[in-house]
C-alpha cells in the first residue's frame, strides 16, 4: 500500500512517522553521559537494595509518586481491582495485537471477539475472573466501547508494513547497582530497528502532560538498554486518533534521568520508610482510596466541583 492509497487520517500519522530528511541518530556519547548522569543521581541508592528485593521502577510508580506521595503509597497497599475503563483499555490492546499479526480481510468485530475470548478464556490474565462476572448489558456495552477504539485504530492508524518490525506489548528491562534497582516497561507499539526506533503508546481517553513522561521514561529505558536513542516517541489517542509526537533528543533524555532519578529516590525513601508522603491535592483525588479521610484531597474536589473558592488562585 503506496501513500496515495492511504485516506487523510492515516496519512497524517504516517507523515509524522516517516524519517525526516537528513536526520542523523544521536551520538553514542549521548547515551555514556545519561547513564552517567543517572548513575550519579542513584548513588544514595548504592547498597540500599538487593537483587533478590530489588527497587522496582515503572512508569505507574513514577506517574504516582509525582503526583500525590500518600496515594502512591496508599495505592500500593490495594489489592489492583479491574473496572470498565481499565479492562477496555487492556482488550483493546489485545485487539491491536491480534491486528498486527491477522491474516485475510479484516473485520474489527471478528479481531474485538477474539481479543475478550483470549482474555476471558485465558486463567493467567488476572482480568478474566472480572470479564466472567460482568452481567450481559455490560458486556454489550464495554464491547461497543472497544469496537469503537479499534474501528478507530483500523480506520486512521495506517497500515504497518511488516519490514517495519512492528512490535506490541514490548519489553525493556535496564537494571543498576548488580540488579538492585530495576527499571522496566512494556510499550505498546515499537516501530523501526534499535537507533531508529518510533515508541509509541496507544492511549483510551484523553492525552494528557504526563503521557509525555511516561514516554519520555520508556526513551530512557530503551536507549540504556540498547545503548543506541529512540527517533521518536508518539501517543496516539484511539478515541480522538489524534498522534502526539516528540523527537529523542538529548535535552529529552536528560529531563527523563532527572524525573525518573526524582522518582526513584522518592519511591525509595517511602518504601524504606525513611520519610513520611508528602500530600499533593490533584486529579488523582477522584480514585484516591482513601480520598474521604483526607481533609487536603476533600477540599480539593470540592473546589473542582465549585462548591468552594480556591484561596490559592
Ligand atoms: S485524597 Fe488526594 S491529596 Fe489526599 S491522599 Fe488522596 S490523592 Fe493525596
Amino acid at each position: 500500500m503506496g501513500d496515495d492509497d492511504l485516506n487523510p487520517n492515516q496519512f497524517e500519522v504516517m507523515s509524522s512517522l516517516r524519517i525526516p530528511e537528513g536526520w542523523q541518530p544521536l551520538d553514542p556519547g549521548v547515551v555514556v553521559a545519561v547513564e552517567t548522569l543517572l548513575v550519579e543521581s542513584l548513588a544514595p541508592l548504592r547498597g540500599r537494595f538487593t537483587a533478590e528485593n530489588p527497587l522496582r521502577i515503572n512508569k505507574n510508580g513514577l506517574s504516582t509518586v509525582h503526583g500525590c506521595e500518600k496515594f502512591h503509597v496508599e495505592q500500593k497497599r490495594q489489592p489492583f481491582a479491574w473496572n470498565v475503563n481499565t479492562v477496555r483499555g487492556s482488550i483493546v490492546h489485545k485487539a491491536v495485537e491480534l491486528l498486527l499479526n491477522w491474516r485475510g480481510p479484516v473485520t474489527p468485530a471478528d479481531v474485538v471477539d477474539e481479543a475478550i475470548s483470549s482474555i476471558a478464556g485465558n486463567p493467567r490474565e488476572s482480568a478474566s475472573d472480572f470479564l466472567d462476572q460482568l452481567p450481559p448489558a455490560q458486556m454489550a456495552e464495554l464491547r461497543g466501547a472497544v469496537m469503537a477504539a479499534v474501528t478507530n485504530f483500523v480506520d486512521c492508524f495506517p497500515p504497518l508494513k511488516k519490514q517495519w518490525r512492528p512490535l506490541v506489548e514490548y519489553p525493556v528491562l535496564y537494571d543498576l547497582f548488580d540488579k538492585s534497582v530495576q527499571f522496566n516497561t512494556r510499550m505498546d507499539l515499537v516501530i523501526g530497528q534499535p537507533g531508529r526506533r518510533v515508541l509509541i503508546d496507544l492511549k483510551t481517553g484523553r492525552v494528557t502532560p504526563t503521557h509525555r513522561d511516561d514516554l519520555r521514561y520508556y526513551a530512557l529505558i530503551e536507549t540504556l538498554r540498547t545503548r543506541q536513542a529512540p527517533r521518536l516517541l508518539a501517543s496516539y489517542s484511539l478515541d480522538s486518533a489524534r498522534l502526539d509526537d516528540e523527537d529523542v533528543s538529548e535535552g529529552v533524555l536528560q529531563a527523563a534521568v532527572r524525573r525518573t532519578a526524582a522518582g526513584a529516590l522518592a519511591i525509595a525513601e517511602l518504601q524504606l520508610g525513611s520519610r513520611e508522603p508528602v500530600v499533593r491535592p490533584g486529579v488523582q483525588c477522584r480514585w484516591c482510596p482513601v480520598a474521604e479521610d483526607c481533609e487536603q484531597g476533600q477540599r480539593h474536589l470540592r473546589v473542582m466541583a465549585g462548591e468552594e473558592e480556591d484561596d490559592d488562585a
